[in-house]
């Protein structure tokens, strides 16, 4: 097996990417870092295949890899002085708001176009804040890779534990699920927003119920699409959230928009933020492949060490619904604040067929179909196999045992399990 010692000054990274095969990355000595995550020196890190990342030291460190990485190298300019000093910032604001019950800790939201950095800012900016006791809310809204649970939701967990090293999962307290459905805000950007609603108003809740998340604040990760509607359901997002810093990384056309937005919002700061050169562009296949590995991480965890259920459901027990929007203005046409006037997202109950095949269905916390659009939910099931004519159908679902809801949501973003 082919092993490799990498020795990285101070201040500088070892980046690579894996191939086909996984690799494994051991700290020989010194001090390193993978998105903020400290790594334990002697500790082996096994990297599955297609994964980027990079190990980051800010005093030297010497490292072993074993396997055969598609590309690796060390790169002595990265933009971690910056993001610390960021760090540095956010942590100021944490102290004020850990000694006064009126304040809250900075919510910060990360935006920028796709492929930019964002949801590794967000992780170091996390893990940073875990390093030093704080205990940040943690919110993904970027539908179409699924950073908490799978493509297509939206959620928000409290982290106390750095986010994991080798998959990059987060390890926190179960988190809040809020379905949406689709891999793009825009599919049905009114029922987006009316997510945004409810996800802000729970951060909201969640501050005031512990103290502790109240000063640590929020980091949130936001969708890569900035045109349109994209760009209005940003700036929704900015507001909805009373977002005290934004990070706009690598646009200064969406730094300079953002800023004139909230140039009269004199508690929203935006800072314009350098990507980092081992950001790696994602071709359109490879996010459909990691939207999928995403799917698989969900039923049989990120390391593939749980076990999930071929479980059969009968037509009879469960109510699957669809949510869709009803033809109104587009959104882009109202003014920021507005609201449609109409009541644009609607559920429709879904009669099973075939065409439910390799659907991901999510269970609602919902007791009645009213609750529908406001519930929580409580896992996933992944759609294997119909029999229209025996009233049934075959699913996987996370474990065995009764299903902890009746109604169920489909959603638009298929798995193809392979
Ligand atoms: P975005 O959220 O803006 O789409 P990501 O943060 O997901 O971007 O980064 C895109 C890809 O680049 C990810 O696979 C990530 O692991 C990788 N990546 C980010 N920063 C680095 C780095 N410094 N070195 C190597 N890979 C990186």
């Amino acid at each position: 097996m082919y092993t490799h010692v990498v020795r990285v000054n101070k201040e500088s990274e070892y980046r690579f990417e894996t191939g086909e095969t996984a690799v494994t990355v051991t700290v020989r000595s010194g001090h390193a870092e993978v998105f903020g995550a400290e790594a334990a020196v002697g500790a082996s890190y096994v990297f599955a295949p297609h994964t980027k990342a990079a190990f980051f030291t800010w005093h030297g460190a010497e490292l072993a890899v074993v396997g055969e990485p598609e590309s690796g190298y060390v790169a002595g300019e990265t933009p971690m002085p910056t993001y610390a000093n960021v760090h540095g910032a956010l942590q100021t604001l944490r102290g004020e708001a850990s000694t006064k019950a009126e304040l809250t800790g900075p919510v910060v939201v990360v935006a920028g176009p796709t492929d930019v950095g964002k949801s590794s800012l967000c992780k170091i900016l996390v893990n940073f804040a875990i390093r030093e006791g704080a205990a940040p809310l943690f919110v993904d809204l970027d539908v179409g890779q699924g950073g908490i649970t799978v493509p297509g939701m939206l959620g928000a967990l409290i982290l106390e534990r750095p986010f994991e090293i080798e998959t990059g999962a987060p390890d926190g307290s179960p988190p809040l699920v809020y379905f949406y459905g689709h891999a793009s805000p825009g599919a049905n950007a009114a029922f987006f927003e009316r997510m945004l609603d409810k996800v802000a108003g729970e951060a909201r809740e969640l501050f005031a119920l512990n103290d502790e998340v109240r000063a640590a604040g929020a980091v949130i990760n936001t969708c890569g699409w900035i045109e349109g509607d994209g760009l209005r359901l940003l700036k929704e997002t900015i507001a909805k959230f009373q977002a005290d810093i934004v990070l706009v990384l690598d646009s200064d056309r969406l730094t300079q928009e953002l800023t004139s937005t909230f140039k009269d919002t004199p508690s929203t700061t935006v800072v314009k933020l350098a990507k980092s050169g081992g950001v790696v562009t994602r071709s359109a296949t490879f996010r459909r492949s990691a939207r999928s590995s995403k799917m698989k991480d969900y039923f049989y965890g990120p390391h593939r060490d749980l076990a999930p259920a071929a479980t059969t459901i009968y037509f009879r027990d469960v109510q699957i619904y669809r949510v869709g929007a009803d033809e109104v203005a587009p959104l882009s046409a109202l003014p920021i604040g507005v609201e449609a006037a109409a009541e644009p997202v609607v559920v429709s109950k879904v009669t099973p067929s075939n065409e439910l095949r390799s659907c991901i269905l999510a269970v609602s916390y919902a007791q009645s179909e009213d609750e529908l659009l406001d519930a929580n939910i409580a896992g996933f099931l992944h759609v294997q196999d119909v029999q229209v004519d025996k009233a049934k159908m075959m699913v996987l679902a996370p474990s065995q045992g009764e299903l902890p809801g009746q109604f169920l949501l489909v959603s638009d973003v298929q798995w193809f399990a392979d």
